[in-house]
């Protein structure tokens, strides 16, 4: 191929020639259980809420917002503290828009050229792409068969690569399976051996989805000042157009954040929205209630049906095995049910939706799959 004189090459870091955005098919089907929504909207009542609490915004949009959205961290510090017992200063918590940017964040800061992001795979795909675009190096050790993590083969492993982040989402997508917080404190310890530093981020992004008796890592804060866990707003809160995440830490860890985000990274009406829903974060609990009782209930479906189902503690099931998963997935899509083609050959993952969405997805299985 001859080159075009006429149009000048573009000076695209190398590291990025040739790929493609992330994103999952944004498809108009009946049935989306593809990216881990909450399926029930805001009630009328949220709804009204927001929409009053934006309108109240919009007088003053000619401004800047605040800046270090106090009221905001203060709010969010009340509901973990409700959420999980955890007391925290406003000075612990920090947000952006998604828990994607709070990642990014993590990785600005503490990250960069020379230096090592560590995780286990299968794991959210994002990860690589925090460390690509902050030119962190990235590694990514095993999960084990059960998708579980092996706390010696994990403590190795920083041993070995010397990381200055570690991101251990739990429980972890694409798999829904939680870490036992004695496996985080052995990656704490071990990170806490690195010189020069280590940072471990646990991702909890479906944690108000993890079944009753295993922990929140929120729990180990007060002792691991290396400790961040990130949360969002996009799942139990049913709030993912609103691009709400957080995170909970050290003060001086929270402080190194608020170096790299941009100024009002944070819109006034993002701030509004978010305070808003956070008013209502019993009612958007009791939701939570019912879609782990679903996801529980479409677990022992899936097994009695002869399928291999990874424990879940989040709002989606990751099951298989199938020889030819994508003829799966499409079979599925033509019955206007879309899911998603994730993690190691042969399996599938599907979101958890409303009874009657679960209840298309299973019509649909059965006849694709012949179950
Ligand atoms: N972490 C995990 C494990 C996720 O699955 C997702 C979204 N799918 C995120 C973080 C980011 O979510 P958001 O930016 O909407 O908070």
């Amino acid at each position: 191929m001859t080159a075009d004189l006429s149009r000048p090459a573009l000076p695209l870091r190398p590291e990025l020639v040739g790929l493609e955005p992330y994103g999952a098919p944004q498809l108009d089907v009946p049935h989306l259980l593809n990216v881990n929504e909450n399926p029930y909207a805001p009630s009328p009542q949220v709804v009204a809420d927001i929409a009053a609490a934006v309108a109240d915004a919009a007088h003053g949009l000619n401004r800047y917002p605040d800046r270090d959205f106090e009221a905001l961290r203060a709010d969010l510090a009340a509901y973990l503290a409700a959420e999980s017992g955890v007391a925290l200063d406003v000075s612990q918590v920090w947000a952006a828009n998604g828990s994607n940017e709070v990642m990014l964040h993590l990785l600005q800061a503490f990250g960069g050229p020379g230096r090592t992001a560590l995780s286990f795979a299968p794991t959210y795909s994002m990860y690589p792409e925090y460390a690509r675009d902050t030119s962190t190096a990235w590694v990514a050790g095993r999960r084990e068969e059960d998708f579980s993590l092996d706390p010696a083969a994990a403590r190795a492993a920083v041993a070995e690569h010397q990381p200055s982040v570690v991101l251990l989402a739990s429980p972890n997508n694409p798999t829904g399976t939680a870490l036992p917080a004695a496996t985080v404190e052995v990656v704490l310890a071990a990170a806490a051996e690195v010189p020069g530093g280590c940072v471990v981020v646990v991702d909890e992004a479906y944690g108000e989805f993890r079944r009753r008796g295993v922990p929140s890592a929120l729990e180990l804060l007060a002792d691991h000042p290396h400790l961040a866990v990130s949360r969002t707003m996009s799942k139990a809160f049913g709030l993912a157009g609103a691009r709400v995440g957080y995170l909970a830490a050290s003060r001086e860890l929270v402080d190194a954040l608020r170096v790299v985000r941009l100024p009002y990274h944070l819109s006034a009406v993002t701030q509004a929205v978010a305070r808003a829903a956070l008013a209502h974060s019993a009612e958007l609990m009791a939701q939570v209630g019912s879609l782990r009782d679903e996801r529980d209930a479409l677990v022992v479906w899936l097994r009695e049906r002869g399928l291999t189902v990874a424990d879940s503690d989040a709002n989606f099931v990751l099951f298989g095995m199938f020889s030819d998963r994508h003829a799966v997935w499409q079979g599925l899509l033509d019955r206007g049910v879309l899911i998603r083609e994730v993690g190691p050959p042969g399996w599938l993952r599907v979101s958890v939706g409303t009874p009657q969405e679960t209840r298309a997805f299973q019509d649909a299985l059965v006849e694709v799959a012949g179950l």
